[in-house]
């Protein structure tokens, strides 16, 4: 006998769990299927961002910073370290304990909320009576009928042509998570947020980073001066960073890897590393769901084509997150999630894509929201920047931690806010702030005269929105 749902969510993610826990809040039955097994062979909800993402990685760059701390700035504190070592082991199971937490939270709060969860692989069986039959497959084997159904099956790294990931050598973001001894000579191919982090970790590490880039500008999509600086402090920090290459050949051979490239100045190049992170981008998870039995509409690039409020051409069928367009975000795909479910009990959920903050968790970090200077100006909408560095704010002072700015947006007319732009010390905890104001439609002025705690880093946010109208106070 098959079971009944109201709803029934593909895939565990943060998309997919944030979607089961909110449509459970508004009182219907659901369920939800994720296929990721841990170590043990036991569920581990949570997705890409809980395994093998967002939370592992930053468990990482956490612990490589105090190493780096310990070794080259406890000193300006007047601390001795002596004797510094790196248990990576320790390091490691560290993280998966983190990780572990994590998955263990999300079983908690299935159950907290109500929702039954299938550790297996959900494929639709067809359109049957009372809406679609999903069969799962795998640990668990059930035969599901939903009223609903929200595909959120998320993503998995794109390999080089003929350069399959081994994980030993060649290795995606899973691998380069969990290498087991620090690699003298790392490469990275991809110098986005996925390759500067992990390159990042690596680096403060040990490893001699050398990342390979086939764009000619450093992180396009971020405001122009804060990826010119973010390339110069980056640089300093000792990671190689080649811009504008075209890889010609990779070759992995039992103990290294050989890159061969073009630079940008047109000369040949050959890169001989230990081991080689391939962080080139994401490709949707479609693959076992039946979609094309069903008549589940892909666009050209593999992902899931909805319409604007995540409605997919089936009827009542739903798709949200990285196996959808717009940015690979755990956050993006968490507020698809409730706005999904929300519809689906026939309120008006609602995503504003203008004011989804991105952030890169290098040191120091990078966060912006809204607008860059560069697509203002090809837009043509008149603007007007105020920037304030951490040079001359008092607690970056006091932290030893004064790289960076922030820099504010406004229209040149209105004073609305447009967009915000950091590089700095906790950056992605700053950006908040700027994420409220938007969403409000404040002026520069509204955060200008706004009482900020002093001392404290959000000043500088203050102090930035003051130098729009060029009358900042402390600088
Ligand atoms: P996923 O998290 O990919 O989850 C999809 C789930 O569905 C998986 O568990 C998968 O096994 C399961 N699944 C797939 N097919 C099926 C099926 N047929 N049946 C059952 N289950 C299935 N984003 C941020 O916002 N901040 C960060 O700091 C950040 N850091 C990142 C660091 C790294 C190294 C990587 C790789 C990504 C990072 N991301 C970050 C991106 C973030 O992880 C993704 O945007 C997010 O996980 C997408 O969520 P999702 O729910 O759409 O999909």
């Amino acid at each position: 006998m098959s079971k009944q749902f109201d709803v029934v969510v593909i895939g565990a993610g943060p998309g997919g769990y944030i979607a089961a826990i909110r449509a459970a809040q508004l009182g219907m039955s659901v369920a939800c299927i994720d296929a990721w097994s841990n170590a043990k062979g036991g569920p581990a909800p949570g997705g890409t961002c809980t395994n093998v993402g967002c939370i592992p990685s930053k468990a990482l760059l956490q612990s490589s910073e105090y190493y780096e701390h310990a070794g080259h700035h406890f000193a300006d504190h007047g601390i001795e370290v002596k004797g510094l070592g790196l248990d990576l082991g320790k390091l490691i199971s560290r993280k998966d304990t983190v990780v572990k937490q994590n998955n263990d939270g999300i079983l908690f709060l299935f159950k907290k909320n109500k929702v039954t969860f299938f550790h297996g692989t959900g494929a639709f069986s067809g359109q049957v009576d009372g809406g679609w039959s999903i069969k799962v497959s795998g640990p668990a084997e059930e035969e599901l009928v939903a009223k609903h159904v929200i595909v959120a099956t998320g993503s998995s790294p794109r390999a080089l042509p003929d350069l399959p990931f081994d994980e030993k050598q060649v290795l995606s973001n899973d691998g380069a998570l969990a290498i087991g001894g620090v690699p003298k000579r790392l490469g990275v191919i991809g110098a986005g947020v996925i390759g500067l982090e992990l390159g990042s970790v690596w680096r403060r590490l040990g490893s001699d980073v050398t990342i390979l880039e086939a764009m000619p500008n450093f992180l396009p999509a971020a405001d122009e001066q804060i990826a010119k600086e973010a390339l110069k402090v980056l640089t300093k920090q000792g990671l190689k960073i080649n811009l504008g290459v075209k890889i010609s050949e990779v070759k992995a051979a039992a103990k290294s890897v050989t890159v061969k490239y073009t630079d940008a100045a047109g000369a040949e190049q050959s890169l001989v590393v230990d081991k080689l992170i391939v962080s080139i981008g994401r490709v949707p998870n479609t693959q076992g769901l039946n979609a094309e039995g069903v008549g589940l509409k892909l666009d050209e690039r593999g992902f899931v084509t909805v319409d604007e409020d995540c409605r997919t051409g089936l009827p009542n069928v739903w798709a949200i997150g990285d196996v959808v367009r717009g940015p690979m975000l755990a956050h993006k795909a968490e507020e698809e999630g409730v706005a999904v479910a929300e519809r689906i009990a026939g309120q008006h959920g609602h995503v504003n894509f203008n004011t989804i903050p991105s952030v890169i968790y290098t040191s120091p970090e990078i966060s912006w929201v809204g607008q860059t200077e560069q697509a203002l100006k090809t837009e043509g909408r008149a603007y007007k920047t105020g920037t304030f560095p951490f040079l001359a704010n008092g607690r970056a002072r006091a932290l030893g931690d004064t790289t960076g700015m922030v820099k504010v947006i406004a229209d040149a007319k209105t004073d609305e806010i447009l967009g915000v732009h950091i590089i700095g010390p906790q950056a992605s905890e700053l950006i908040s702030e700027c994420v409220v104001a938007m969403e409000f439609r404040a002026a520069s002025e509204d955060i200008a005269r706004i009482c900020h705690a002093h001392p404290s880093l959000s000043e500088a946010v203050k102090e930035a929105a003051l130098a729009v109208d060029k009358r900042s106070l402390n600088f």
